[in-house]
């Protein structure tokens, strides 16, 4: 493993945070930020550092304290706010007690933070009171799990690191792991660091370099062990990993079959009418790591052990569902198999929990298919992500750890215990109350003002969000300001022309591999095109049609298409036009297709109906603009509805505003929030128009 300490950028660091923290925490941030960086030894969040140094209180006095990283901080990133102080002297009394429970001790650890508003520092805290040195660093790194998690995991560790660090069984994280820890340091004064079995590796020193540069060193010390012994392995008979499995397709063709499929599988009924899924998003992994290990012959009996740490249980459960051999072929018979397995998954697990599971949905966080890759799954795409990368460093790591020996994890239960202990509950359940949360939206015409503001208003209800449009540049511009507002993986752009059939399809299988499947359709995209019927050219007629109603027939067909797969019902909300109940002269070809979308809504509530997807209308009228998001069909028609109605361009949106019974201007985030107002099924309601105009008596619904 490379040593990353770079002297310059250390100087750097503190430049950056030195005048406001001192030298000593701008280091600590440093070499905190070096070790979250690197994936082999933490992931996302996981890892724990600390610092201790003089606080100076606001009466001036200068107390012992501890800097810890909160829960929910990512070392990666880590600021000095995701370190607070906490006063040592009273936390390092605490060892005197036999024991003290979660709550007793985030209580003790809250009432000695310096900053009340803090967040809560991490379980973990109590090991870096008790060890006496200034810098602790504390990681889950691979290389290190991958001898831990065997039989003989402390005597390989020894030979590994030539007895350079002391050696700990298992012991529950929390109180008891820090005094573990502080006695067996007593016990060993002289170690550089210690390694937790089961858990990790914790280094120290009194400064920030050493404790850094000892972690890397037991790490590269661990990682060289493995090989010399991977050598050794290889040569042994029957140990060399075999192809067990291929298929003829490609692993995107089969994940797009399987993706929606296993979707709706694993949704948790809630028991709640009105929202009776709690589903999840995905992100497909099919990087030549995952596939060889699906393809070794090892997969399944490796898949089905438990995880390289107890940190890891929230992500990805205690092991993953494995399917042998997926019945690829056909469509129908991978959903039964599927169906099969997933049951039968869920009853193992509710079994494994036994009780102590309320509250703990027993529907795999990860799916892995021969052929396709790993299905992870997460509340969030963030969330779905962090999955994936714990599961590409599990199965890489348990390869390694079969090569050299068995692997072996902790016991379930001791597995079972930390599953289910609410403070690692807690790490899960900052969960939002946003109605579309974990849902998947796809909107045409994306890149238009209407669309862009269907989209953001959609992410800002929880939703993830696909933009289609036929322009790129635009389509990314409103892709970004979604991210910058809701972070990333909020949502994806996607070209697709919804005239031409293979786009369309094409499109709906990509929004299958990237979240996994759909949950609301929004047909949008639409043009326009003024004439008075006398002069209405074919061509033109037929371009307009093609857009507004093929268009929307095919959006919609594909979209239907997904969501019959998923089962979990869903919606379909057209966007429509106000213009369907009330035409306007010069207008005959936007009026005809737009009723066409608008009637194809009213038969596709009468046919879906029975799959639980609800139908519905909006009438809005004219929208000229979101933000810095021109209207494309206004832009384009603007001036000959402005002469036809002899008036001038700009005088258009006053026009509209004055026509309307109430006087408001129509925004595009009006038209977003009916969507959600469908969407979150706040009524049992079908085949049904909203108009969003104002109130236009001409256009009332009749
Ligand atoms: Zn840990």
């Amino acid at each position: 493993m490379e040593d990353r300490w770079d002297d310059q950028a250390a100087a750097a660091a503190v430049e950056r945070w030195g005048q406001r923290c001192g030298e000593d925490f701008a280091l600590r941030l440093y070499s905190a930020n070096l070790i979250g960086r690197n994936g082999d030894l933490v992931l996302h969040g996981g890892g724990n550092v600390s610092l201790k140094r003089p606080f100076r209180t606001i009466l001036g006095d200068e107390v012992d304290a501890v800097h810890v990283k909160c829960s929910g901080h990512d070392l990666a990133t880590i600021e000095p706010g995701g370190m607070p102080a906490l006063a040592l002297a009273p936390l390092q009394r605490l060892r005197s007690l036999d024991s003290l429970d979660d709550d007793a001790m985030v209580n003790e650890l809250r009432r000695n933070l310096f900053d009340a508003s803090a967040m809560t520092p991490s379980i973990e805290t109590l090991l870096h009171v008790f060890l006496p040195a200034r810098f602790i660093d504390h990681s889950h790194a691979d290389a290190v799990l991958a001898l831990t998690n065997q039989p003989d995991g402390m005597q390989m560790i020894r030979e590994a690191t030539a007895d350079k660090v002391a050696v700990l069984p298992y012991v529950v994280p929390g109180f008891e792991l820090a005094k573990a820890v502080a006695d067996l340091y007593d016990a060993n004064p002289s170690v550089e660091g210690i390694v937790l079995i089961h858990h990790g590796l914790v280094t120290f020193s009194d400064d920030a370099r050493t404790a850094y540069g000892r972690h890397i060193a037991i790490v590269s010390a661990c990682e060289a062990f493995i090989a010399e012994r991977r050598q050794v392995g290889l040569v042994r008979a029957g140990r060399r990993p075999k192809v067990s499995y291929s298929s003829p397709k490609k692993p995107a063709e089969l994940a797009t079959l399987a993706a929606p499929i296993l979707r709706g599988l694993i949704a948790t009924p809630t028991g709640d009418d009105d929202h009776p899924w709690a589903r999840s998003i995905l992100e497909w992994d099919a990087s030549a790591d995952v596939l060889e290990f699906l393809n070794s012959e090892s997969a399944e009996a490796l898949a089905k052990t438990g995880p390289l740490t107890t940190d890891h249980l929230i992500r990805t459960k205690r092991h993953a569902l494995y399917v042998p051999d997926p019945a690829w072929t056909d469509a129908k018979a991978l959903h039964a198999q599927l169906e099969d397995e997933v049951r039968r998954y869920r009853a193992e697990y509710c079994n494994y929990l036994n009780e102590g599971s309320e509250g703990i949905d027993p529907s795999p966080s990860v799916v892995l298919l021969p052929g396709a890759g790993a299905f992870c799954w997460g509340g969030t795409k963030h969330e779905a992500r962090i999955a994936a990368d714990i599961t590409r460093h599990t199965l890489t790591t348990k390869t390694k750890a079969d090569a050299i020996g068995t692997y072996a994890s902790l016991s379930d239960e001791h597995l079972r215990a930390m599953e289910c202990r609410s403070i690692q509950r807690a790490k899960l359940n900052a969960q939002s109350d946003r109605p579309l949360e974990s849902q998947i939206v796809v909107i045409s015409g994306g890149a238009g003002a209407i669309g862009a503001a269907i989209a953001e208003t959609c992410a800002g209800a929880g939703a993830h969000v696909v933009v289609t449009d036929v322009n790129e540049d635009r389509l990314r511009h409103v892709v970004g300001r979604i991210e910058v507002l809701f972070g990333s993986g909020a949502a994806a752009a996607l070209v697709m022309d919804v005239t031409d059939e293979s786009s369309v399809r094409a499109g709906y299988d990509d929004i299958c591999r990237t979240y996994g499947g759909v949950d609301v359709v929004v047909p949008n995209a639409g043009i326009a095109h003024v004439a008075p019927i006398e002069d209405l050219k074919l061509a033109d007629f037929r371009r307009v049609l093609d857009i507004n109603a093929v268009g929307y027939l095919l959006f919609m067909r594909e979209g239907m298409r997904v969501l019959r797969q998923q089962r979990l019902g869903g919606h379909i909300v057209i966007n429509s036009s106000k213009n369907v109940f009330g035409p306007g002269k010069d207008f005959g070809a936007y009026s005809a297709s737009k009723a066409a979308g608008h009637q194809l809504g009213k038969v596709a509530a009468l046919e879906l109906a029975q799959y639980g997807i609800r139908v519905n209308m909006i009438n809005a009228d004219a929208v000229f603009a979101h933000d810095d998001i021109q209207s494309g069909l206004w832009a384009e028609v603007g001036p000959q509805r402005a002469a036809s109605r002899g008036m001038k361009t700009e005088d258009l949106p006053e026009y509209y505003r004055g026509r309307n019974l109430l006087g408001a201007r129509i925004r595009g985030h009006h038209v977003g929030n009916a969507v959600v107002f469908f969407a979150r099924n706040a009524t049992p309601t079908t085949g049904a128009t909203l108009p969003v105009d104002g109130g236009v008596a001409d256009a009332f619904p009749r």
